[in-house]
């Protein structure tokens, strides 16, 4: 069956690396991706822009194409984005059978052990880690600990159960952050091609990340 998969994060604001590593995800699974902003974000500082202006950037960056969709469900949530209650909703949704892929970057993925109800998320959800430049380190022994017998090396494996597998998707390297983009912006610079064009034809959204 094909994989759906979701690619959450903050997108304070979508960069083209967001872009770029989720198409490239969805052509290696052969998947449907969501990209998935997160309300209130568990791990990490408030975000900048509104979840509105965040969720509008989103759907301009993601105008033309059908590969990626826009889901909006931790926005429409109340308290914190966990993830694990997003990988409940999705399986109740799609059944027990259809494999679901939790996409993250090597980043996110070494800090997996720090969210919420982590160790659960397997027996909802693979696992497809994104390569990510200077990300690619050893991880905490515990969460070595827990896929070692979870590592799968081909995609298609994927398909052949609803959860619980570790892959490494090997993307194009793109040093690109949302941190970048918002120190670019409150410095004055314009991120053009780092960005999608719909993001830099948004005043409001710029004026919040230049502080006004
Ligand atoms: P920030 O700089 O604010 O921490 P970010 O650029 O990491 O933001 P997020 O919205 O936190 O963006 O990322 C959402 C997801 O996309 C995370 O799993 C993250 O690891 C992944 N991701 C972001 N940028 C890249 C990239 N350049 N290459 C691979 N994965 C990425």
């Amino acid at each position: 069956m094909r994989p759906l998969a979701l690619l959450g994060g903050t997108f304070d604001p979508i960069h083209n690396a967001h872009l770029r590593v989720a198409w490239e995800a969805a052509e290696c699974l052969d998947a449907e991706v969501r990209l998935v902003p997160a309300q209130v974000p568990p791990h990490r500082d408030p975000p900048v822009a509104s979840a509105s202006q965040r969720v509008a950037a989103v759907r301009a960056a993601l105008a033309g194409q059908h590969r990626l969709t826009l889901d909006t469900r931790e926005l429409e949530r109340a308290g914190p984005s966990w993830t694990i209650d997003t990988l409940i909703e999705l399986r109740a949704e799609v059944g027990p059978q259809r494999p679901l892929v939790l996409l993250v970057g090597a980043d996110a993925f070494a800090g997996l052990p720090g969210w919420h109800r982590w160790s659960e998320l397997f027996a909802h959800a693979h696992i497809g880690v994104l390569t990510r430049p200077g990300h690619g380190g050893v991880l905490p022994t515990e969460l070595r600990t827990r896929i070692a017998s979870r590592r799968a090396s081909d995609p298609a494996s994927l398909r052949e159960t609803p959860c619980g597998r570790v892959l490494p998707i090997m993307v194009t390297p793109l040093d690109i952050s949302a941190t970048r983009i918002r120190e670019l912006l409150a410095a004055g610079h314009e991120p053009r091609y780092l960005v999608p064009d719909a993001l830099l034809a948004d005043p409001a959204l710029l004026a919040a990340y230049r502080g006004g």
